[in-house]
């Protein structure tokens, strides 16, 4: 294969031009390309030596590792898809994305061997469970031990076009999706990084990249990829915390990618104030809103250029980003945007219909570009609803774009709520209601009603130790938006739902107003 335009090649590729190079670093041990390229090697042809077809899945279970990563190449020399799974998910959601994904095989931390068996019981298309480590757990056998007992297979050719990664959705909006994704659509991003025009990211070999958000999403996997076609050192930390990320930006970590709720907690530690940022160049942050202070403080306290990453699992991640010069310390208007396309990306707001809106108007986002997924794993009709036969991906999310390209995301499509036929988003409701002195976390939903179709209400968290006064809310909420939009009723619960990104689940706090009744989204 050409050089870098595949996993397996692009390893290969950087084994020779930076055999030395760190590849893999996880805070003690460090994998240089050179090393890198015998492990993929070993594994791949052990994949292959035991009869693993092109074409089969392999289940990852575990934190994040450097293990992962080298057998996510081995899986694309070998011709096979990893399936990182969440390792906070319970035991029926990890169950139902193993059978979900006919694995062939489990490779599963020691840490999760409990989790592993319990969700793997009686699937019978699951020829192989192994353990990470040196000893036996349970049923389960080492990695190490049956990969030494391996015939060498052949490889086969690559191919850019077959599935090297699926991912499931977060499951915001439903059930989690399994979206498969090839070398082609893993290395689309390549040129557009590359293209001396668009220096967003002004990465090179020299950088050190920061994979800290969970690899069985994109903002991990993705990131880890970027590295390797970079050439750069991809520095794996098993999960987050913020002494983690503070502890890397003093290893002269060059790149980073937080999730906005992440860089609240790193930003506000008490470590913070009195880090030196200078290694730092780049902090990109996405996957779901950011509150324009927290992203001006973070600005403030960093230093470091900012980009905006908007995209979803479907896309490969990022196709819409807020370039670093859109970045103004005293927060224009602009920074409410979600950015622009890239370079090669196609971005447009359609109707109900599919036909685009003009500027200004609000519609879903919908895009067009090498990003977009292969499609959903063993679900044609999904992918139908969701591509187009003229490749147009429905992203579910609301939004208008401005005259120069910006996106102004408003919220999902399935959340809106359509009361007495004016249309309201959520988030404009709960941004209103955030400042409230005794609210913690706000989500708000549509629920039935007879007279305006759906009205809109509020569930509030409280503040440790506060007492929140519905008629106050209300009051709070009126003073600063539409009566259309202001809830009509409050419900206090003690916890938000959450799914294991960490995003609220509106749908399960809309549920036991719905029951036995059909609702209409979009
Ligand atoms: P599911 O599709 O299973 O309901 P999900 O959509 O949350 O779950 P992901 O693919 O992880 O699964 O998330 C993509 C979504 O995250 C986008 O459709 C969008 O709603 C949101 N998102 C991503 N980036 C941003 C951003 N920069 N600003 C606002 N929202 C974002
Ligand atoms: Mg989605």
């Amino acid at each position: 294969a050409e050089a870098r335009t595949d996993l397996g090649s692009t390893i290969a590729y950087w084994a020779e031009a930076r055999p030395d190079g760190v590849a893999l670093d996880d805070g003690s041990v460090r994998i240089t390309y050179r090393e890198l390229d015998g492990l993929v090697d070993r594994y791949a042809r052990a994949f292959a030596g035991a009869g693993l077809q092109p074409g089969d899945r392999i289940a990852w279970l575990g934190k994040n590792a450097n293990l992962y990563f080298v057998l996510l190449v081995a899986a694309s020399r070998a011709g096979l898809a990893m399936v990182p799974v969440g390792w906070r998910l319970a035991v029926p959601e990890v169950r139902y994305i193993l059978s979900d994904t006919g694995a062939a095989m489990l490779v599963c931390q020691s840490a999760c061997a409990g989790l592993a068996a319990a969700a793997s019981e009686g699937l019978d298309t699951l020829r192989f469970a192994l353990v990470e480590g040196d000893s036996d757990v349970g049923a389960m056998t080492s990695l190490e031990a049956w990969t030494a007992a391996q015939p060498h297979g052949d490889l086969p050719e690559a191919d850019p076009d077959r599935g090297v990664l699926q991912l499931y959705t977060s499951g915001t909006t439903g059930n989690p999706k399994g979206a498969v994704l090839c070398n082609r659509n893993m290395f689309a991003l390549r040129p557009i990084i590359e293209a001396s025009d668009v220096d967003w990211y002004k990465i090179s070999s020299d950088d050190s990249m920061l994979v800290i958000m969970p690899v069985a999403h994109i903002a991990g996997s993705g990131v880890g990829t970027i590295a390797f076609y970079n050439g750069c050192r991809a520095m794996i930390r098993a999960e987050f915390s913020p002494d983690a990320v503070l502890d890397c930006v003093a290893d002269g970590v060059t790149h980073i990618f937080l999730v906005p709720t992440a860089l609240q907690m790193v930003v506000n530690h008490p470590r913070a104030a009195s880090t030196d940022w200078s290694p730092l160049k780049l902090v990109m942050y996405g996957a779901a809103p950011i509150p324009l202070e927290l992203l001006r403080q973070c600005m403030q306290t960093m230093g470091a250029d900012f980009c905006q990453q908007y995209g979803m699992t479907e896309t490969t991640g990022t196709f819409c980003a807020l370039p670093p010069e859109d970045h103004d310390p005293a927060g224009n208007e602009r920074m409410r945007s979600a950015g622009k396309a890239l370079p090669g990306v196609e971005i447009r707001i359609v109707d109900g219909g599919g036909n685009p809106v003009p500027n200004g108007t609000i519609g879903e986002i919908a895009t067009r570009s090498p990003l977009n997924m292969v499609g959903y794993w063993r679900n044609e009709a999904k992918t139908r609803e969701t591509v187009d036969a003229d490749g147009w991906l429905r992203t579910g999310d609301a939004a208008y774009m401005d005259d120069d390209g910006y996106v102004f995301i408003q919220d999902r499509v399935k959340d809106m709520i359509i009361s007495g036929g004016e249309n309201v988003y959520p988030a404009e409701v709960e941004n209103a209601i955030f400042g409230h002195p005794d609210v913690l976390e706000v989500a708000v939903i549509g629920i039935p009603d007879d007279k305006w179709g759906e009205a809109v209400k509020a569930v509030v968290v409280p503040k440790p130790g506060h007492e929140v006064d519905p008629a106050s809310v209300i009051a709070w909420a009126r003073e600063r938006i539409a009566p259309f939009k202001t809830p009509k009723s409050i419900d206090v619960i003690p916890e938000m739902p959450r799914n294991a990104t960490g995003k609220i689940l509106r749908r399960s706090l809309r549920e036991p107003y719905w029951q036995g009744r059909e609702r209409q989204v979009g």
